[in-house]
């Protein structure tokens, strides 16, 4: 049976040209202190609070938290079926699709379920889900055995310059793909390997310096990421694992 989610929890994403959702970032409570959504990025570091555009946004624009409450009761109910309905009855048609650009994807063990069920539901479909819950060894380890077998998932894991060498090269030796952001000098991973520099966030980005023409190349190509072949679906269209250097400025 159908299980009834909003309409606009899988809502089109114009910057990455493909459908996403999103999730609560921290708990949210009424004026009790009951909490009505709990938060998601449980494994969020030093650098995602300082940096984190979303949390910036979520200063802006306190009243994002009703829609976190309705995300996270969508998210907690969703099934891999309601997904596949979900994207087949969207006028845009796009075999990608992206698990949070807002929240962690992987908070706990019962996303690894609810993930895996996406897989095998949507096996057409390629889903891209960044996440810090490698942090956690005992999630890592699951992710790696439940997940890392689906051919239809780009799994990365999001790194950024508080993460250690040796975290790193743990990711890489164990067969995760990497998300690198923090340091756009980067050129390579601990192993001396050079990154794939990510078209999105570099050469596509727009700037206030740039020129009439650069400036509508630029529009044509936005949404890069639903037709990247490289970067961060590199485990899923090249077969291989990749590491990605996502730009800030
Ligand atoms: S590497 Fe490709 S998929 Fe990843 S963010 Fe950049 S353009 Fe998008």
């Amino acid at each position: 049976m159908q299980t009834q989610i909003d309409k606009d929890f899988v809502r089109w994403c114009e910057d990455i040209g493909q459908f996403a959702i999103d999730r609560p970032m921290f708990d949210v409570v009424d004026e009790h202190n009951k909490l009505l959504a709990s938060g998601s990025c449980s494994f969020a570091t030093s650098w995602c609070w300082e940096k984190c555009y979303n949390f910036k946004l979520h200063k802006l624009f306190p009243n994002m938290e009703k829609k976190d409450i309705r995300n996270e009761e969508n998210w907690q109910k969703i099934t891999g079926k309601d997904i596949a309905f979900l994207l087949s009855r969207k006028r845009k048609s796009i075999k990608r699709f992206r698990g949070c650009t807002r929240g962690e994807n992987i908070k706990d063990f019962k996303d690894i379920d609810r993930w895996e069920d996406i897989a095998i539901e949507n096996p057409d479909t390629e889903i891209w889900i960044p996440t810090k819950a490698w942090r956690d060894p005992f999630l890592k380890r699951e992710i790696e055995k439940r997940l890392f077998p689906f051919t239809n998932l780009a799994i990365n894991a999001s790194v950024d310059p508080t993460t250690t060498e040796k975290q790193w090269i743990d990711l890489i030796e164990t067969g995760w793909s990497t998300m690198f952001v923090g340091d756009d000098e980067r050129k390579t991973n601990p192993l001396g390997e050079p990154l794939f520099k990510c078209p999105k966030t570099g050469v596509f980005k727009l700037r206030a310096s740039d020129s009439e023409e650069e400036s509508a190349w630029k529009k044509k190509n936005k949404g890069h990421c639903a037709i990247c072949k490289a970067g961060c679906f590199g485990n899923v269209t090249l077969k291989r694992r990749t590491d990605t250097l996502l730009y800030e400025h």
